[in-house]
């Protein structure tokens, strides 16, 4: 996919609105449109990155960087005492239905493992 047409690129540059939870230069955290868990986040790179298979040892920074930012959102949320859980969904296999790289935080219930 084209990064022009790509939906987080959008969000990204407010031409689709979101209700954003976290800005900073490298990424942006949204609520999801459809949450699957209570608190339900996406961290979002602004570069536009396609999946976890197109990473590369420069993308080391922006990786610890959102799961550092996942866990100063949990414990800003409060859910970070009960647990939550940080997923990456790859191609399709993995789930994935975006194609422009993104974590879930997922956490206000319990998790069951292992995942569908
Ligand atoms: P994936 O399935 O690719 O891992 O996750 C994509 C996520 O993006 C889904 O949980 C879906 O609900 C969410 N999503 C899709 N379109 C939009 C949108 O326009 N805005 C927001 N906030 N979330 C979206
Ligand atoms: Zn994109």
């Amino acid at each position: 996919m084209n990064a022009s047409e790509c939906i987080f690129c959008k969000i990204v540059a407010r031409e689709i609105s979101s209700k954003i939870v976290y800005e900073d230069e490298k990424i942006i955290a949204i609520e999801d449109i459809n949450p699957a868990a209570p608190l339900h986040i996406l961290l979002i790179p602004k570069q536009h990155i396609a999946s976890l298979n197109e990473v590369e040892e420069q993308d080391a920074g922006i990786l610890g960087h959102i799961q550092l930012t996942a866990s100063r959102i949990a414990k800003k949320k409060g859910i970070s005492k009960k647990g939550y859980r940080v997923v990456n969904n790859c191609g399709v296999w993995g789930g994935q239905t975006i194609a422009h790289l993104h974590y879930h935080l997922l956490g206000g219930r319990e998790m069951a493992w292992p995942p569908g």
